[in-house]
């Protein structure tokens, strides 16, 4: 059995005495061993409650799960205690942050923090676990002699990589990885890139990756899984997202990638909004952004429609009720 993941009808939503905020609206989402998944959208979208979700992190309150399964390796993550949760965490499941360079501990050596997860979840002593820390730093590529160095004298892609290595130290099965290179420069990016490709390639971890950037996607993910208003509205491998974009928002993001030989200001980025959470449009979410919503559109919840192969979209085009001819 190669399947890692699988995501059933997911719905998590913060209820505060302005309203509720339903940032996680029934999703699914399929993850074999060993595959890479980009879920992609833009700021606002879930990506970052659904990996919260996963973690079963989410702060309660305000935050509630209120519906869905979250089954990894067969189990259901939101049936177990959270003292058994506590051992997946870190372990057989572990979350590189959207803000690295806040996340280590500016008075210890990057060599006690890695050391001290390991320490945490295996049972070695502290000499093994120093060892196992100084194999992991020289495979994302920093000399073990740095081990007793502190964050501060390091660099931000080299900070990100010690990231990369604590949460890697226990050979989880799966990683998220929320915006891993937002905050590096392009080529410390790449660097990032290659060394989670080569990671992949020789621990079999499943990653899924969180990005508002398709070219992040295209680097490393197997397959994608678009987000908007907390719902999947397109999930493909990589080959069909980018040689055939089938929801109109997937498409508009598409329109919004920078060419490299264009200047940044031609970026055309998706007229309109994201939709309030805690007042989402009825019918389908992104009706008032879409140039081809119709007046059903604003009615009918579109299901979700395969087209091939696993390629899923949700809009009303592909259940022939939606005509692209005329565009608005
Ligand atoms: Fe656009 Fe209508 Fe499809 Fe929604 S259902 S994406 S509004 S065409």
């Amino acid at each position: 059995n190669k399947e890692l993941l699988n995501i059933e009808n997911l719905a998590i939503h913060y209820i505060t005495d302005d309203g509720t905020v339903k940032a996680v609206n029934g999703i699914n989402i399929k993850l074999n061993k060993g595959e890479t998944l980009g879920l992609v959208g833009e700021t606002g979208a879930g990506k970052t409650t659904t990996a919260l979700g996963i973690m079963r992190l989410v702060p309660n309150p305000p935050g509630e799960i209120m519906s869905g399964v979250i089954e990894f390796e067969g189990r259901d993550l939101l049936k177990i205690s959270e003292e058994e949760m506590r051992k997946i965490r870190g372990n057989k499941i572990s979350m590189i942050f959207q803000d690295p360079m806040t996340s280590l501990n500016p008075v210890m050596t990057v060599g006690e923090q890695i050391a001290e997860v390991i320490e945490i979840h295996q049972n070695v002593s502290k000499q093994e676990a120093m060892e196992k820390a100084g194999e992991m730093l020289e495979l994302v590529g920093i000399p073990k002699a740095r081990l007793n160095d502190y964050p501060h004298q390091f660099s931000g892609g080299m900070k990100q990589r010690v990231i990369i290595a604590i949460a890697l130290a226990c050979n989880p099965q799966l990683l998220i990885a929320d915006e891993p290179t937002t905050a590096l420069d392009v080529t410390i990016q790449a660097q990032v890139l290659d060394l989670m490709n080569n990671l992949k390639n020789e621990f079999n971890t499943a990653m899924i990756l969180i990005t508002h950037d398709l070219g992040v996607v295209a680097e490393v993910c197997d397959k994608v899984a678009i987000m908007y208003a907390g719902e999947i509205v397109e999930t493909a491998s990589l080959e069909q997202l980018f040689e055939n974009p089938k929801h109109p928002y997937t498409v508009g993001l598409f329109g919004s990638i920078p060419k490299l030989d264009e200047e940044v200001d031609r970026l055309k980025p998706i007229k309109g909004l994201m939709p309030d959470p805690t007042n989402l449009p009825s019918g389908c979410k992104f009706h008032p952004r879409c140039p081809y919503a119709k007046d059903i559109c604003t009615k009918k919840e579109p299901k979700v429609t395969e087209l091939e192969n696993g390629h899923k979209v949700k809009c009303l085009i592909y259940e022939g009720l939606v005509d692209v001819k005329e565009v608005k």
